[in-house]
């Protein structure tokens, strides 16, 4: 047989399904794979639920319903102050994993330098080299996640077509302040480069943080590609509904990308995320709200079962460091013992990484129902007798 495509099958299973597999096999409360254990707001799915009866149920506009465009451009305003024209600049994406490979794919020619900052989602570097971009991949390291500036500014080039941003960031939980933007802009500017922003978790911020677009900034308004999530707003990441918002000059491109990958996403998905996007403010300061109290309760309980816990600006997760615990095995064999032992599972930080991540840190999801949270710590207190 002929060999598949060599980038491709070159990548495993991703540990997020290999530790979901894991902990349904051992019956484990699974605290690896990102995603809540509620249904997402009532309202939201009455509407998608109706408009699947309704109808119509065929192809939707190539770029998305109006209705919805419309409640992202609103959005932006609403939360950002952005005034974004909802038909050339907006387009929705079976979620922020397509939006994420359009742009990539509608953006880069082969040769052309990625700056990327490690740890990295999963999804970026694949597509990235599929595309035939050249990765530089900077890294950020813990306890703090401080962005290296020296090593951020080496790492661009006449080549760099653009950074991808990921903040909130996943898995460091970071959340880049408005200094740290103001000198990727810079950076983006001088190399006349275009960033790519993966801001699924916008409106999960703690602590009086808030979101900052990059493409806020000056300069950065017709060089940002702004990647949001439906899943990760809505709590309900099986939806898979994404939104884009870029100028009409870079939107054009990664739309030409969409109309061969997936062309639509479901209308009555769309119908329903365009009826969450019109919620009013309370839905969204209750949503980081809770998920705040939720980071809390869970790094309570794993600072008294003896972990160390790093901040979680925003995101669904907390990144902890077990070495107090006295497990010398790295941090892959420590999530699997803590599945098949404990009754517990994280995912472990190196797989963040292309290569030699830290070995001592794993991430917990804290988007759970509080006696989940209860119950997960309760047996990794019994386990490590704590
Ligand atoms: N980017 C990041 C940083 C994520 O954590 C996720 C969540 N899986 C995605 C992109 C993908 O989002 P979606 O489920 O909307 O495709
Ligand atoms: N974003 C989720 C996480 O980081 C998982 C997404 C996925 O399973 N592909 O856990």
């Amino acid at each position: 047989m002929k060999p598949a495509n060599s980038i491709l099958s070159g990548y495993g299973t991703t540990v997020f399904e290999v530790m979901s597999r894991l902990a349904i096999e051992h019956g484990s409360i699974n605290l690896g794979q990102g995603f809540p254990d509620e249904e997402g707001p009532e309202a939201v799915r009455r509407v998608a639920a109706d408009a699947l009866m309704a109808g119509p149920n065929q192809y939707p506009p190539m770029l998305g319903l109006p209705e919805l465009r419309k409640a992202v451009a609103d959005n932006n305003r609403r939360f950002y102050g952005l005034d974004i024209d909802w038909q050339s600049e907006v387009m929705v994406t079976s979620g922020a994993t397509e939006a994420l490979g359009d742009a990539l794919f509608g953006l880069i020619e082969p040769g052309d330098e990625v700056v990327l900052i490690e740890p990295l989602y999963d999804s970026y570097l694949p597509i990235i080299r599929r595309a035939g971009g050249i990765p530089k991949i900077v890294r950020i390291e813990p306890p703090d996640w401080a962005l290296p500036r020296a090593a951020l500014e080496a790492a661009f080039s006449e080549k760099t077509k653009l950074i991808l941003l990921n903040s909130p960031h996943n898995p460091s939980s970071k959340v880049f302040d408005v200094n740290d933007l103001r000198f990727i802009a810079d950076l983006v500017e001088r190399f006349d480069a275009y960033a790519v922003c993966d801001e699924v978790y916008e409106h999960l911020t703690f602590d009086g943080r808030g979101h900052t677009p990059l493409m806020t900034l000056p300069g950065m308004r017709n060089r940002c590609v702004r990647i949001g999530s439906a899943g990760k707003t809505f709590s309900m990441t099986g939806w898979k509904v994404g939104y884009i918002t870029a100028c009409a000059d870079l939107l054009m491109p990664i739309a030409k990308a969409h109309q061969f990958v997936t062309f639509t996403t479901p209308p009555n998905l769309q119908k329903g995320v365009a009826h969450g996007l019109g919620l009013d403010d309370a839905y969204f300061t209750g949503l980081a709200g809770d998920m705040q109290a939720k980071r809390d309760r869970l790094g309570d309980g794993l600072r008294a079962a003896g972990f160390k816990t790093l901040e979680s600006g925003g995101s669904y997760f907390l990144t902890v460091d077990y070495s107090p615990l006295g497990f010398t095995d790295g941090d892959e064999a420590f999530c699997r013992h803590i599945t098949t032992e404990a009754g517990v599972t994280a995912v472990p930080l190196s797989a963040f990484y292309q290569k030699d991540g830290p070995r001592t840190f794993v991430r917990f999801c804290f988007s759970k129902r509080d006696e989940i949270l209860d119950e997960a710590v309760a047996r990794l207190r019994r386990h490590f007798g704590g």
